[in-house]
């Protein structure tokens, strides 16, 4: 066996403290532990100018990206899960399956986990974490959060906001470490799940690391969202989506919008809408709310858009517009219309302002291509139709569809997040998001308990499994008279509960 690293050492303390201060977190009722997240929600709203300044000060995006997609929407989403947690986390009773168990009775609890590992990524530094922190806390759980290295300043204002609230002390800890450690690092300090959000490959990683526990793991990974632009769709509309969605976040958003696939009976006027509007994008640093598009987060991202746009054009793509500015971090918004295939643009996420336009025949094309991804995070459809829209959307292999809209339901609280395929697996946000944050327990109770045994425990006997074998043919044998005899047959056996033999 390897020594323990000083990342595992330290997590080892980190993880022992947390575990001590969860026990009485999880007894407490869940409606005093919303009150917790009210008063997050409160502090978020005390200091939205500073934290959206943060956000554009440490990633490069701007003030209206930060105040729409992640300091409002986690707002919205605090009041939510505060309301929802004690519905959802309430113990069930489980309606009886069967009446051969007319005996039993069960309930289905919702239990936290004990300690929760948070992963989150550079994109959304605010917003992502503390969705996972609120789910995690109101569960009952303790939580250990590790925030991209590049926006660690931001994570301080995550921990600060969820201090800020009164929470028991050891319950919460934002740590400082190398991502590759990280991960490994919680595993061995015995966290009790992972809530990783962040690239596909860093996913396999935790995911390798976690099946040493094992320990459960969500992951929320990137994605190549594509938009479908049928027929009677209203086109001003579509290309404002298209634009808003592609772009935002400088394109750095796992469901941005990467794809656009077109019906070729409106093509020609959404090309030419979305070619005039995507010049006219305002890009640059954000001194006076004056642009549109902000920053990419690095170098190496810039450099990797790039050459994602070079494969293209190496492969006959056009670029029909282009917004302009490409000094520094800066990266102007793209349109590409693709040539020969396969290029990077479609089967890779370009995680930057470049929207690849396609023409398609019609319908049926349109969901082939946007199903012809290793991704399946969300996608949206674009129509008048409501019948439609639902016939198309029943046939994408995404985990979220918007119709008429695109990436906005992930600041809807209540509507479940997360993807398929190489987009990952497990939820956050919605009832499903709460639940991930909890494991199921099962009580089965007996209403017999008064008799001295089963009918199926020891000893057995011909008898016992002739019984047995009757009661199956009682419930499901052909005859209404061969099935009252073995009824009864049943019966015998069952009184065999109460007595001897
Ligand atoms: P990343 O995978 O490089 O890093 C994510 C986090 O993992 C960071 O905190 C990083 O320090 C840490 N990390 C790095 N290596 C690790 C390892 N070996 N083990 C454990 N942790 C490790 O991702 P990123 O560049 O920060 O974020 C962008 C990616 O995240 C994009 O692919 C984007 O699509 C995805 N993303 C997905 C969602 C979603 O909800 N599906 C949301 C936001 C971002």
């Amino acid at each position: 066996m390897s020594r323990p690293s000083k990342e595992e050492k330290l997590l080892a303390g980190i993880v022992a403290e947390a575990r001590e201060a969860q026990v009485a977190w999880a007894k407490m009722p869940v409606k005093r532990r919303a009150a917790y997240v009210r008063a997050m929600r409160d502090r978020i709203a005390a200091r939205a100018d500073g934290i959206c300044e943060l956000i554009l000060r440490t990633t490069g995006k701007t003030r209206v990206d930060a105040m729409s997609t992640e300091v409002l929407p986690l707002a919205l989403a605090a009041s939510w899960y505060a309301k929802a947690a004690p519905r959802v986390m309430r113990s069930r009773h489980i309606r009886g399956g069967h009446p051969f168990f007319f005996f039993k009775s069960s309930r289905i609890e919702r239990v936290p986990w004990g300690v929760v590992g948070i992963i989150s990524p550079w994109n959304y530094p605010f917003g992502i974490p503390l969705h996972d922190v609120m789910t995690a806390l109101l569960a009952g759980n303790a939580v250990i959060l590790k925030v991209a290295t590049q926006t660690q300043s931001v994570g301080e204002a995550v921990a600060d906001v969820v201090k800020s609230s009164g929470l028991p002390e050891g319950l919460f800890h934002l740590v400082a470490m190398p991502g590759r450690l990280a991960g490994r690092a919680m595993i061995a300090a015995g966290v009790d799940k992972m809530c990783f959000t962040g690239s596909t490959e860093t996913g396999r990683d935790v995911m390798r690391t976690a099946a040493e526990g094992p320990v459960p793991v969500s992951l929320e990974l990137g994605g190549s969202d594509a938009m479908i632009v049928l027929d009677d769709a209203n086109l001003d509309r579509a290309v404002g989506g298209a634009l808003w969605a592609g772009a935002s976040n400088a394109g750095q958003s796992c469901n941005a919008v990467e794809r656009v696939f077109v019906v070729e009976k409106v093509y020609p006027a959404f090309r030419e809408k979305l070619a005039r509007r995507a010049a006219s994008l305002r890009v640059g640093p954000d001194r006076d709310f004056e642009v549109d598009v902000g920053a990419l987060s690095s170098p190496e991202q810039k450099k990797k858009v790039d050459g994602i746009v070079k494969d293209a054009l190496a492969h006959g793509a056009r670029v029909i517009a282009s917004s302009g500015q490409s000094e520094g971090l800066f990266h102007p918004v793209v349109i590409l219309e693709p040539g020969r295939e396969p290029i990077k643009a479609l089967h890779e996420e370009i995680f930057g302002p470049v929207i690849v336009l396609a023409k398609v025949r019609d319908e049926a094309e349109a969901v082939a291509r946007a199903n012809d991804s290793p991704y399946g995070l969300s996608a949206s459809v674009w129509t008048r139709s409501n019948r439609r829209a639902r016939r198309v959307a029943s046939q994408l292999a995404v985990g979220t569809v918007t119709l008429n809209d695109h990436m906005m339901s992930h600041g809807m609280a209540e509507t479940p997040w997360g993807g398929c395929k190489g987009s990952g697996f497990g939820r956050t946000h919605g009832e499903a998001g709460l639940a991930e944050m909890s494991r199921i327990r099962v009580t089965v109770r007996d209403r017999m308990h008064r008799a001295p045994r089963a009918m199926w425990w020891y000893p057995h006997s011909r008898s016992v499994y002739e019984g047995l074998r009757a009661g199956l043919t009682a419930l499901y044998g052909k005859g209404l008279a061969r099935r009252l005899s073995a009824l009864a047959r049943f019966v015998r056996l069952f009184l065999r509960s109460f007595g001897r033999g």
